[in-house]
């Protein structure tokens, strides 16, 4: 079936012109929204508006813009069925035989740290995701159907069998159809997950966060886009899949500008580094190794910050991943290349910065664009399943943390508690991470008692001759005797911040009390496994 018209409503207008031109080249009738059509007409094209063709102009601030039977009985009547063909024809419904339409940017707006609330209602696309589905719902048969485009990169592929045959196939339509559904459900995971983090802010002192609705069925499509030399060890064999909402072009998060192939271990190690150092304000270093930070420091400049992070442990920073929230610039990278590392991320480096490091060929050097979003949710296999859940993206400020002991912390002191707090979250549990003065001084990972954990970070400290002497302490969960406290307090904490919750609250309360040193308490636990 020749496809006569065409509806183009599109957020990112990447491509639009052109592909709507040559659509027009072909003889197709182009029908599109305010923003699209205004676009489409300053490039020369001719274009009916959405509002002229259905007669009904777009309201409320653009809410309801395509919500209309010219439009969802366009895409819905089944091309083999003639009573379907009748009835549109009888309510002078013309038939839409291509639908190109990307939504709103829901995920990029409430990445932004200033989105309001009300930005991201906003960005909650109505009439995109209805056409899509009706459109992909259409797909039809081999005798014809709706050919829906959500994704600029496949333009060149549809006009490509529009020359070779005048139409598309039904295998280019079954496709296209697919790929909707599987961005409709990431997109109204998106949505989900950004409301029910709303609830997770509010205070949690006791309450368990209501049981958040998962679809009885989880739709994932990923697409193979790079295969791996091997996966954790040599004998496995491992791809990478990246998510298709992903910024177009990148690998995951990540554009990798030098170096040698990434492994499995560098991409899984990278994005914890990433994760860790983006949820920092000032500039940030965090140094990884075997997705744990051993060195993590913010400071003025991003150089002081890695040589802080540095000084945490230097003998696990050996062959690191060392990630910067903060652009590279020669000092930086200067400082980096002395040292052996596997990955270095930044959002961006100087040209003299990437001019230095192009002599290290083996380092991979990955950018990490602006804007990259959180995962609409976590997945773990499990033997005969998987367990899916929202991301830790809760966070505290001062004023969630309550103070239990006799001794208040001082203001430093609560600045190094929330940065130790904060450090304590991208450890693997049980976690114990000493720091003062915006630097980890002794990062316990991994262990199945908090109190190895304790005595670990401490180890760890009294190796690379940090004193620990009036530290902060951080525990991702918590102390469930006071043993784990008193180990704290010998190697030097002066201020522990922890959860609170243990049935023995008050006697780790009272053994902080009788060593004198202050404790406030989160409501929060960071279990990362
Ligand atoms: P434009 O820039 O053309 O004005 O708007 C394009 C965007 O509007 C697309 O992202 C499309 O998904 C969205 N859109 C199209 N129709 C509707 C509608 O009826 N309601 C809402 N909320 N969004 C729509």
């Amino acid at each position: 079936m020749k496809i006569e018209t065409a509806l183009l409503s599109v957020s990112d207008k990447t491509g639009i012109v052109e592909f709507a031109r040559a659509l027009a080249t072909r003889g197709v009738r182009l029908l599109s929204t305010g923003g699209t059509a205004k676009l489409l007409a300053e490039s020369g094209l001719t274009v009916t508006e959405v509002a002229a063709h259905t007669g009904s102009p777009e309201i409320l601030d653009g809410r309801v813009k395509t919500l209309h039977p010219k439009i969802h009985g366009g895409l819905l009547a089944r091309r083999d069925s003639a009573e379907h063909l009748d009835t549109i024809a009888k309510h002078g419904i013309d038939r839409i035989d291509m639908l190109v339409v990307n939504l709103y940017p829901f995920r990029e707006t409430v990445a932004k740290p200033d989105c309001t609330f009300a930005d991201a209602v906003e960005n909650i696309d109505i009439g995109g995701p209805a056409m899509l589905r009706a459109a992909a719902k259409n797909h039809g048969t081999e005798a014809g159907g709706v050919t829906v485009v959500i994704d600029p990169a496949d333009y060149p592929r549809v006009l490509a069998e529009l020359d070779a045959t005048g139409s598309t196939s039904y295998a280019l339509r079954l496709n296209l159809a697919t790929k909707v559904y599987a961005h409709t459900a990431s997109y109204d995971g998106a949505i989900a997950a950004y409301l029910s983090s709303l609830a997770e802010a509010a205070p949690a002192q006791d309450a368990t966060p209501a049981r958040k609705e998962w679809p009885d069925t989880l739709t994932i499509q990923i697409k193979q886009e790079q295969a791996l030399r091997y996966g954790e060890n040599p004998h496995q064999t491992a791809a990478f899949y990246v998510d298709p909402q992903r910024q177009a072009g990148l690998l995951g998060n990540y554009r990798q500008l030098q170096g040698k192939e990434l492994s499995y271990n560098n991409i899984a190690d990278a994005d914890a580094a990433w994760e860790c150092v983006r949820s920092f304000d000032s500039a940030a270093c965090v140094i990884v190794k075997h997705a744990n930070p051993c060195g993590v420091a913010v400071a003025p400049h991003a150089l002081d910050a890695y040589r802080q992070a540095f000084k945490t442990d230097p003998t696990s920073a050996f062959g690191g991943i060392i990630a910067f929230n903060r652009p590279v610039d020669l000092a930086t990278a200067e400082a980096v290349s002395e040292q052996f590392l596997e990955v270095l991320l930044a959002p961006a480096y100087d040209g003299a910065a990437l001019a230095l490091l192009a002599k290290k060929k083996n380092v991979r050097v990955l950018e990490v664009p602006a804007g990259v979003g959180q995962n609409a949710f976590d997945v773990k296999r499990v033997g005969g399943g998987w367990l899916v859940q929202s991301p830790d993206t809760g966070s505290l400020t001062e004023a969630d943390l309550k103070v239990v002991t006799k001794k208040q912390p001082t203001e430093q002191q609560l600045k190094d508690l929330l940065f130790a707090w904060k450090v304590a979250k991208y450890v693997k549990s049980n976690a114990i991470v000493f720091c003062a003065d915006g630097m980890t001084l002794g990062v316990g990972a991994g262990q199945m008692s908090r109190i190895d954990s304790a005595r670990i970070a401490s180890i760890k400290a009294e190796n690379a001759g940090l004193s620990l002497q009036g530290s902060a302490v951080a525990s991702d969960a918590f102390f469930p005797f006071r043993d784990g406290l008193d180990v704290v307090v010998a190697a030097g904490a002066g201020c522990v911040i922890q959860p609170g919750g243990s049935v023995r609250d008050d006697e780790v309360i009272a053994a902080a009390d009788e060593h004198g040193i202050a404790m406030v308490l989160t409501g929060m636990r960071h279990f990362r496994h």
